[in-house]
């Protein structure tokens, strides 16, 4: 029972090392392929910065779909009256918003992970093999939580 709480405490005292001396070691411990460099901290920032800047576009595009999509409601609600070609149009106009909202909401989800995944220092580990998914692969798709071995495999399924 000793041995345990003071296991605990060398624990507690590990977790206190500064902000920036673990985000150094997480960057440090991010994985990539045998051929390439370490990230560094300035090749992140880039790849987390791009990352930001799609949330706010995506999160932006989201609420403006959500809102013409109200709007359409709204106005077919209010048409009752209408004709059967104004009706399919009303129609046709709220499937392609309804396209566009859940393609912006799928594609927020996954910019979002890869943040997370940045932040837990998990980032560019694949999520089938745990193997490197490449820092030249992440650098062009920041999004992918596979190496290309995995992804191929899955696509042939
Ligand atoms: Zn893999």
């Amino acid at each position: 029972m000793h041995g345990v709480s003071a296991g605990t405490a060398t624990a507690g005292a590990a977790a206190g090392i500064t902000g920036r001396a673990v985000r150094a070691a997480a960057v440090r411990e991010l994985p990539v392929k045998e051929s390439e460099e370490a990230w560094t901290p300035a090749e992140l920032d880039e790849v987390r910065a791009e990352l930001q800047s799609e949330v706010d576009r995506l999160s932006h595009q989201l609420h403006d779909a959500n809102s013409s999509f109200s709007a359409l409601v709204r106005s077919g609600g209010e048409g009752a009256g209408d004709d059967q070609v104004d009706h399919g149009a009303t129609t046709a106009g709220r499937e392609h918003e309804m396209t566009i909202a859940n393609n912006a909401r799928e594609l927020l989800e996954q910019t979002q992970r890869a943040l997370v995944r940045m932040g837990s220092g998990v980032f560019g580990v694949c999520e089938s093999c745990s193997g490197p998914v490449g820092k030249a692969r992440l650098q062009a798709f920041p999004r992918v939580t596979q190496c290309m071995t995995c992804k191929s495999r899955a696509e042939r399924r």
